[in-house]
């Protein structure tokens, strides 16, 4: 490191609070799968902004389309109408197979919008008293670090010295379906599932559990609430996580990658007779839905609509499972993951998932810790199959040195 990099993270850590703990390198420029620091170091980025950037840094088709809406307009708030919203939430609802889109910004929003749409669902058409509903969520669940988010978050660290908490959520074991239906009763409205859960390591549900989700939802008048906002648009190998169970949620929570990589959007999509339940007043955002946002998401649609990138994710991820499961064994104990999205668990005895991200980050690949000694690999869809054998190789030489 040159007094570059250290005066840039020098400035950031005496001018910003601590609420992140980055690795050591400043980011000055990025291209598709690869990024460059301030010494004019390139590295591959095989984290692409916890799945916000699954098309690559700046592809150039949402650069181009939130370049000219630049030139066009980029805020109105929802006080007047746009031109862009409109053909933004009929392509994104038309690609979700339903009917209606409610634009927020960031994940956690989204979340928020799905948890209120779900209380007002409950309500007013399942017929729950006032102030009763719950909300099923599971456990290792990460949805983002808002109060009543965090509010049923069973991570300490998320959570501590945050209360007092929002009241009407009900934790049970992920992948367990008789949990769930333990837990549901008639005060429920909703269960809150990410189909993979990314933050707790990458974590798979067995076959057959996001479809019993389903039919207990069904069966006990319950909206099912699919937190998409990691796992969908691409990530897995199909536009949607919940597709490699065959199973269609009533809401789903859409984020990151809806916007490019390049402004934040995120988005609840749904039927009529479910997002019906919001008027005007009742919920809303100065940003959500902006024209900026509106044309990225317009082009991130478009992008997946032909199918091409959920191609790309079940060849590539298919590779990069292969290359990473001849390191078991040699350093690491488990793979776990779906399309190009991997969570590896590197022997805890040899190093820890920081300590493996740091050796990552000196042999030219950025990486991220979960939690403990566990990484994850989520590489831009734009990456080759060399740059995919880069890392695992990286990998395989940080491993084999302790
Ligand atoms: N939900 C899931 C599954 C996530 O992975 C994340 C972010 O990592 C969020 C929600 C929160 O998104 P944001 O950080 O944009 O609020």
């Amino acid at each position: 490191q040159t007094t570059r990099t250290q005066d840039a993270i020098a400035l950031v850590e005496s001018s910003t609070a601590h609420n992140y703990h980055p690795l050591p390198v400043v980011v000055a420029e990025a291209e598709g799968a690869w990024v460059t620091d301030v010494e004019g170091r390139r590295y591959l980025d095989f984290l692409a902004a916890y799945s916000a950037v699954n098309f690559g840094h700046r592809h150039p088709q949402i650069v181009a389309a939130v370049k000219t809406q630049l030139d066009r307009v980029t805020l109105t708030s929802r006080a007047f109408h746009h031109d862009v919203l409109g053909p933004f939430a009929r392509e994104l609802a038309d690609l979700a197979g339903k009917e209606l889109v409610l634009p927020m910004n960031t994940g956690a929003e989204a979340v928020e919008t799905g948890l209120k749409v779900a209380r007002k669902w409950g309500y007013e058409v399942k017929g729950v008293p006032e102030d009763q509903a719950t909300i099923i969520v599971a456990e290792g669940n990460f949805h983002g670090r808002t109060i009543s988010v965090v509010s049923f978050s069973t991570d300490p660290v998320a959570r501590t010295h945050f209360g007092p908490f929002t009241p009407g959520f009900r934790v049970v074991p992920y992948g367990d379906a008789a949990a769930m239906a333990a837990a549901i009763d008639d005060t429920t409205v909703g269960v809150l599932v990410e189909p993979v859960q990314g933050e707790a390591g990458v974590v798979v549900p067995l076959p057959g559990y996001l479809a019993e989700v389903r039919r207990l939802c069904d069966e006990r008048r319950v909206l099912f609430i699919a937190d998409e906002i990691q796992s969908g648009l691409g990530r897995t190998g199909t536009t949607f996580a919940c597709e490699h169970e065959g199973v269609v949620p009533d809401l789903y929570l859409l984020g990151k990658a809806l916007g490019g990589g390049v402004v934040p959007v995120s988005a609840v999509v749904g039927n009529s007779d479910v997002l019906g339940v919001i008027h005007p007043g009742e919920h809303g955002s100065t940003f959500g839905g902006n024209p900026l946002a509106c044309a990225a998401g317009r082009a991130v649609v478009a992008m997946l609509a032909t199918g091409e990138w959920q191609r790309a994710a079940v060849e590539l991820g298919a590779h990069l499972h292969a290359r990473l499961r001849e390191l078991i064994g040699h350093g690491v104990v488990e793979v776990r993951g779906r399309g190009l999205w991997a969570g590896v668990d590197i022997n805890p005895e040899l190093m820890s998932g920081r300590e493996a991200c740091e050796a990552l980050l000196a042999e030219g690949v950025l990486v991220k810790d979960t939690h403990g000694s566990t990484i994850r690999f989520a590489p831009p869809l734009v990456v080759t199959r060399d740059e995919i054998d880069l890392a695992v190789d990286a990998l395989g030489r940080v491993l084999a040195a302790r």
